[in-house]
């Protein structure tokens, strides 16, 4: 075999891969001085500059006079190969175009721009007028690191001090402000700094993982602890160990409200913070964390599950911590999830992957099960915590007043722990205050104009929202279809309106809301939790926010006010997603050493999902769960694609989603079975009717190239989209 040619001189032929829609590269002639494979090249295109990467060398067959040369290379280390190759294999794995690919690769704003300069500060000269305690520490911070500078607020939260401080010394010129280039390298993590004494059970598997990447081999490990077990704390020893190489690693978390509390945890561990890469850091810090990941300079990046595409120059680990969280899954766009995604990046690298969790999801599960990855289980909680007890509370005999959901068992538990100074929560996975609203006089329910979704009542807001589309109306007086006034009810509960009936039971009680409508920054989001969690909140109400990764040391008592919840609808997963969530919820109680209960409010104190999550018997679970998966050839004993044909006519819609389920003559050929097409669960969204195709076939096939032939041979009509969704995580 031929191997790849690295450089390309001056006026030589080379593919460009742009991130515009054209699915094939174009081939430009290398500029002055040459170009490397992979260098992040701009070239003209038409009247424009593209960015793009020099993929390979170029392809021919076109007038070689009429081919233009790359206009300049862009001053970043190239793109390199096995990143190239990742981004080719998400894009095969996914059906996603190359270029959409370099799109996500590309997610730094101002790549082609000069550096832009940004104020620092470092060691001035003199004495302060007057020293105090606070003061002392900023000088700390900057004696501990030699030279070094830092911005204002890294300086002021390394210190533990207000900016107002770093300021006044600013002004007397005792700190001193620089200018340097925005693209600062981040501050040095110390990988030999010693964490927190282990207990002997994390010790052994901090061991383990450290062993596992001293390897330097691809592997998968599966990270199980209960909540409370010190999985951060084990797993951070093995980014120490990945540091220490001198090799980077990547953790990500689900949800952006938890970085705030891990990187102070890293700040502590390894004495600085981290890169940072999500949706909530601002357009310079992307920047910068971008062009530092791609020089090597990030030793450690937290982020969302974007940072996958992140240019590491040798990564060495990713850790997916709450690896079953269904927000690795990204819904729109390129329809990837980033926890497989990880595993694929780290055995193209040779780098070790953590998948992190109390709750497993059972493709983890099935894949330790099998011996692909490799498990380590934390049983112990830490310190004198002790794993909360499971009680039912049996709803048809604990009967419910109407638009009542506190029973009374639940109600006296959690007025035993305001007597005692105690926490509870109250958990109800619904956003909002209703999720219905009805006429009382005709039955009609209000929906949204552009979605097949009802409306819910946001109480807090006055308004009607879509939880599909985001569309919101005031409540109305009269209602919409009989015109008859006042009779407009809000049936069912949401967050909102269990803190209505809290209020009302408990009128002396503090109550606090967590939901994930509230518009708030992740740090604005955090100060909340951590006010809560120091004692500020009586009774917590929340939605599955509050079920990911926050510790409540005061919290004793957890109530689930409707178990069955999740077990309704038609999803695979039902099972499954009903019991992580109701384990991951209780085990928000007793994280200190008081003993937490957690009460399950159920019709079906009997159904088997219900009974493993109050026995705790997970492998029993796990088993069980496996072999119907198993027996009914679904993920993960089977492979699924969900295809979603949409537009804004449904009868055009309806006719191309037949004509594919007719015309599948290559799916049927690999063995493959195809169910529908049937209206989506929600069949219309933003005013498109949506119409689906599920496609099943046996574990070892590779569906994507049938998959990819079948939509090719398609001649769409104007304004009809078709999505495929390779291992489709909700069924919407
Ligand atoms: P998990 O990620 O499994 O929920 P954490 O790593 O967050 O657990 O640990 C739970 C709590 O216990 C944290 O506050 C953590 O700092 C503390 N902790 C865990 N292990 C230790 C240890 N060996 N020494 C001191 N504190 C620990
Ligand atoms: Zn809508």
């Amino acid at each position: 075999m031929e191997t790849p040619q690295s450089f390309f001189r001056a006026g030589e032929l080379v593919a460009v891969l742009t991130a515009q829609p054209l699915d094939r590269l174009l081939d430009y002639k290398a500029p002055e001085g040459g170009v490397f494979l992979g260098a992040f090249v701009e070239v003209p295109l038409g009247p424009r500059k593209v960015i793009g990467v020099v993929w390979g060398k170029g392809q021919g067959g076109y007038d070689p006079a009429k081919i233009r040369p790359i206009y300049r290379a862009i001053d970043v280390p190239p793109m390199v190969e096995e990143m190239m190759s990742f981004l080719t294999r998400v894009g095969e794995y996914t059906l996603t175009p190359l270029s959409m690919m370099l799109r996500l690769a590309t997610r730094a704003p101002g790549l082609t721009d000069p550096p832009h300069m940004r104020r620092v500060l470092g060691l001035g000269r003199g004495e302060p007028n007057r020293m105090t305690p606070a003061r002392e520490k900023v000088f700390a911070v900057l004696e501990d690191h030699d030279g070094l500078r830092f911005t204002l607020s890294e300086l002021s939260s390394m210190a533990g001090v207000t900016s107002s401080v770093v300021k006044g010394l600013v002004k007397q010129g005792v700190v001193q402000e620089f200018e340097t280039p925005s693209d600062m390298p981040y501050p040095f993590l110390d990988a030999q700094m010693a964490g927190k004494t282990l207990t002997g059970e994390q010790q052994r598997v901090a061991q383990a993982l450290r062993l596992k990447l001293r390897s330097r081999e691809y592997c998968t490990l599966l990270l199980k602890g209960v909540t409370g077990s010190g999985k951060t704390e084990v797993y951070l020893e093995a980014v120490a160990e990945c540091l220490a190489q001198g090799r980077q690693a990547l953790v990500l978390l689900p949800e952006i409200a938890l970085t705030v509390e891990f990187l102070d945890r890293v700040e502590k561990r390894f004495g600085a913070r981290p890169a940072e890469w999500h949706s909530g850091v601002t357009m310079t810090e992307r920047r910068r964390c971008w062009r530092m990941v791609g020089a090597g300079k990030a030793q450690l990046v937290v982020g969302a599950r974007s940072a996958l595409y992140l240019p590491f120059q040798q990564l060495g680990l990713v850790v997916v911590d709450e690896e079953h969280d269904n927000s690795y899954k990204q819904e729109e766009g390129v329809l990837y999830n980033a926890r497989d995604m990880a595993v694929l990046r780290a055995s193209i690298c040779g780098a070790s992957v953590i998948l992190a969790s109390a709750t497993p999801s059972l493709e983890s599960w099935a894949n330790a099960d099998a011996g692909k990855y490799q498990r380590f289980d934390l049983a112990q909680r830490f310190g004198a915590a002790e794993l909360p007890e499971m009680q039912a509370i049996d709803l048809r005999e604990d009967g419910l007043e109407q638009g009542r959901w506190i029973s009374s068992t639940l109600a006296g538990e959690v007025q035993k722990r305001l007597e005692r100074g105690e926490q509870s929560l109250l958990f109800l996975n619904r956003r909002g205050y209703a999720p219905l609203t009805i006429c009382r006089a005709c039955g009609h329910q209000v929906g949204c104009d552009h979605c097949d979704a009802r409306m819910v009542e946001h109480r807090f807001q006055k308004r009607l929202v879509c939880h599909q589309c985001g569309e919101t109306k005031p409540l109305p007086e009269a209602c919409p279809s009989c015109e008859v006034e006042g009779k407009m009810a809000a049936v069912g509960p949401g967050v909102e309106r269990m803190a209505e009936e809290a209020e009302a039971r408990f009128p002396d009680a503090r109550i606090a809301v967590l939901s994930s409508d509230m518009s708030m920054t992740a740090r604005a989001l955090k100060e909340r939790i951590n006010a809560i969690a120091r004692g500020e909140a009586d009774i917590i109400i929340g939605t599955q926010l509050v079920a990911k990764g926050h510790n409540f040391p005061l919290l004793t008592c957890v109530g689930v006010i409707d178990a069955d919840l999740g077990l309704q609808g038609g999803d695979l997963r039902a099972a499954e997603k009903t019991f992580q969530l109701i384990r991951q919820v209780a085990g928000r109680a007793g994280r200190s050493d008081k003993k937490g209960v957690a009460y399950v409010q159920t019709h079906q104190p009997d159904h088997p999902v219900i009974k493993a999550i109050l026995s705790g018997e997970e492998e029993a679970f796990w088993k069980a769960e496996a072999q119907q998966r198993r027996m009914a050839g679904v993920p993960p004993y089977g492979r699924m694609a969900g295809i979603v044909v949409s537009g804004p006519d449904l009868s055009v819609v309806f006719d191309v989603a037949g004509y594919m389920a007719r015309n599948a003559a290559g799916l049927h050929a690999i063995g493959a079975e195809i169910f529908g097409p049937a209206p989506a669960p929600i069949a219309r969204v933003r005013g498109r009717h949506r119409v689906r195709i599920l496609v099943k076939a046996a574990k070892g096939v590779a569906i994507q190239g049938a998959l990819a032939r079948w939509r090719g041979n398609l001649k769409l009509p104007t304004n009809v989209r078709v999505s495929i969704d390779i291992d489709p995580q909700s069924f919407f």
